[in-house]
């Protein structure tokens, strides 16, 4: 493995992602920037490079079993991975009433949302299992809590037959490898960033996409002792 540690965030041209890729740029990880557009990547690579992170590309579409294939021999060739930020995500586009839904929309946010991450973090596995501190952060989101969701007062946006489920999915997926890895050094969790103005949304969100990333950051840090299975906020645990 490499002295420094490596990372790769997907979907880190923009948005959360490229706040994600900064934050961890400024701790003195080398920074992947897995991003599927060429232009996007390598404007983001070297905006972050400009500001002193040691960030780099890799070409990356989670939805595509050969570029994530592609992306893990890259990085095994830059020394291996130490921590996984699974941020890519789509809403697979809106409205999303449940009568009548587009189907189209719904294979579109669980094929990237959940299938992707599953993707990604299966190809990655094997460099991640010969890192001293690996971690997996599953950027989530508090609409896919159910809790939330059947709580009469709890307020979850517009009615989502695609979006807020496939956070769901993968929340279970998440909880899923957690256990599985209950006996190693691999920490996953789940982060949820706040309703952050991005791409995603319009520019609808209230918090800033540096504030969104602030929950990923802490959980690709956590010490050795440090939960794993869990979904978390900046305020804490967040109720399934
Ligand atoms: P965003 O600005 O739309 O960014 C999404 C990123 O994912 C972009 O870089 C996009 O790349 C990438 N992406 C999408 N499909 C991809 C694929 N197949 N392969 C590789 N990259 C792909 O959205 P964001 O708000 O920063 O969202 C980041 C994460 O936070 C998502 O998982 C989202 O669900 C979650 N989240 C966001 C909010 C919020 O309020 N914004 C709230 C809760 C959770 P392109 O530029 O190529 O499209």
């Amino acid at each position: 493995m490499s002295e420094r540690t490596i990372a790769l965030v997907t979907g880190a041209n923009k948005g959360i992602g490229y706040e994600i890729a900064a934050g961890l740029g400024a701790l003195g990880w080398s920074v992947g920037v897995g991003a599927r557009d060429g232009q996007r990547r390598e404007t983001a690579v070297e905006k972050l490079r400009a500001g002193g992170a040691d960030a780099f590309g890799v070409p990356l579409d989670v939805t595509d079993d050969a570029s994530v294939a592609a992306a893990a021999r890259l990085l095994e060739g830059r020394g291996g991975l130490d921590v996984l930020v699974n941020n890519a995500g789509v809403t697979g586009g809106m409205p999303q009433d449940p009568i009548g839904a587009d189907l189209d929309a719904v294979r579109r946010a669980v094929e990237t949302n959940v299938i992707g991450v599953i993707r990604v973090t299966n190809a990655m596995l094997p460099l991640l299992r010969r890192s001293a501190a690996p971690r997996i952060v599953n950027m989530s989101s508090t609409v896919g809590s159910l809790a939330r969701q059947t709580d009469p007062a709890g307020e979850t946006g517009p009615i989502s037959v695609a979006y807020s489920p496939s956070k769901t999915f993968l929340n279970a997926v998440t909880v899923q490898y957690a256990k599985q890895l209950a006996d190693t050094n691999i920490l996953i969790n789940l982060g949820c960033p706040g309703f952050t103005a991005t791409d995603l949304n319009n520019f609808r969100g209230v918090r800033t996409p540096q504030q969104g990333a602030a929950i990923a950051i802490r959980l690709a840090t956590l010490p050795g002792d440090g939960p794993t299975g869990g979904f978390f906020d900046d305020a804490g645990p967040i109720p399934w």
